[in-house]
């Protein structure tokens, strides 16, 4: 059971980084619960010393997520903030960083209010408009940090271009790939150096596990990333590493249904009476429909709309049956959830406001539940609106 490279995608989710168990041909990777490995003779070990630096469920998931991002190496982290983390200390006091506007709230928070302390500067740029993102470049700018689509705006950088521009500065490209997942979209294909997941979302997909991963192209980030993940010790445990290693599996499937249940539920919304916005890359309406289907494979599981008030918002929704009110997205359940209190209660009120994160906001992260169901739900709760 050896993963050809060129093998296609949903064969490389299931194979890639895994071989049947070497002590007993068990064909699922074991949850290897360890902290440590006997040495046959003093120096002389079968490649594993101590659990953080070396964990074989680990590296499996590691290997899977580098060949699915079309990566040469993979890091897996305690979470995907500390994924964010350890790519940051690729920097130093000095540097600054041009990173689009409308992060995830947590991304902003870390380095708003923590890597700000050990003096790295932030700009935030509306990275869909490439003026922008060039404008804001400084000769002491040593990396582009991008997020497509946002959280929850939706809003598409154009990866190639993006890339291009920073790379003719000589900066390398980090893309926080989350929202999407490597099924929808891969970064590296469009030139970006360095990709980042919080696999608690749609990679491990099902609302059981917290965790992250960077996934490197440079040897010289690698042999960072490798001795930073050790260094500094965030690493994803045994337990999570499996069970993302058992998502990843499925993703090819769950990920066509977010896709199918999101378009349908975004096109639905629209011709909604009460909805008074939607905002979903699939649609022609939204301001970067072409690019979304150039870059994407689908335009992914979430959807942004806006119902005109946050008493409208509040009613639809406590309203809802099927769909849980919860933070998070990317699970096998419909999760709704209202970012201006929930997800990006941290983002400061007039950063809000300029984002278009008002408080008529609801978010869906559309499951793969069957689409019926969805809509009477939704259809049940617009009528309390
Ligand atoms: C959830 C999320 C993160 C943070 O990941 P955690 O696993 O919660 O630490 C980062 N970026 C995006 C886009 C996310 O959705």
């Amino acid at each position: 059971m050896k993963v050809r490279e060129h093998a296609g995608f949903g064969t490389r989710c299931i194979h890639a980084g895994q071989v049947p168990d070497p002590s007993t041909g068990a064909i699922i990777t074991p949850i290897y619960q360890t902290s440590t490995y006997v040495q046959d003779a003093l120096g002389v070990h079968k490649g594993y010393e101590y659990a953080r630096t070396q964990n074989p469920t680990r590296s499996a998931l590691e290997g899977n997520l580098a060949s699915i991002e079309g990566g040469n190496a993979a890091f897996a982290f305690a979470s995907g903030m500390a994924a964010t983390s350890a790519v940051m200390t690729l920097l130093t006091a000095g540097d600054h960083v041009v990173a689009t506007d409308n992060l995830y709230g947590g991304t902003y928070r870390l380095f708003e209010r923590v890597l700000r302390k050990s003096q790295l500067d932030f700009t935030y740029a509306d990275t869909s408009r490439l003026g922008e993102l060039e404008r804001a470049i400084r000769p002491n700018t040593r990396l582009v940090f991008l997020e497509t689509p946002t959280n929850p705006m939706l809003a598409i950088t154009d990866l190639a271009g993006a890339c291009a521009i920073a790379h003719g500065h000589g900066i390398p490209v980090a893309v926080d790939n989350t929202f999407a997942s490597p099924y929808v979209q891969r970064p590296i294909e469009f030139g970006a150096d360095l990709v980042v997941h919080s696999t608690t979302k749609f990679l491990n997909g099902h609302s059981d596990s917290v965790g992250g991963a960077v996934i490197a192209v440079r040897d010289d980030h690698i042999e960072w990333l490798r001795f930073v993940q050790n260094a500094a010790g965030a690493i994803l445990g045994p337990m999570d590493a499996w069970l993302v290693l058992r998502g990843t599996k499925t993703l090819p499937l769950r990920m066509a249904r977010h896709n199918e249940n999101a378009m349908a539920l975004a096109g639905y919304l629209a011709a909604h009476p009460k909805v008074a916005a939607v905002h979903y890359p699939g649609l022609p309406s939204h301001p970067q429909h072409a690019l979304a289907a150039r870059q994407m494979r689908g335009f992914g599981g979430l959807i942004a709309f806006r119902l005109g008030s946050l008493e409208r918002a509040r009613t639809l929704l406590n309203g809802v049956r099927l769909m849980a009110l919860a933070e998070s997205l990317g699970g096998v359940e419909t999760l709704i959830s209202h970012p201006s209190t929930m997800t990006h209660a941290s983002v400061p009120p007039d950063e809000r406001q300029r984002l278009g994160i008002t408080d008529d906001l609801v978010r869906i992260s559309a499951g793969i539940e069957d689409l019926e169901d969805l809509q009477e739900d939704l259809a049940q709760a617009l009528d309390l609106v």
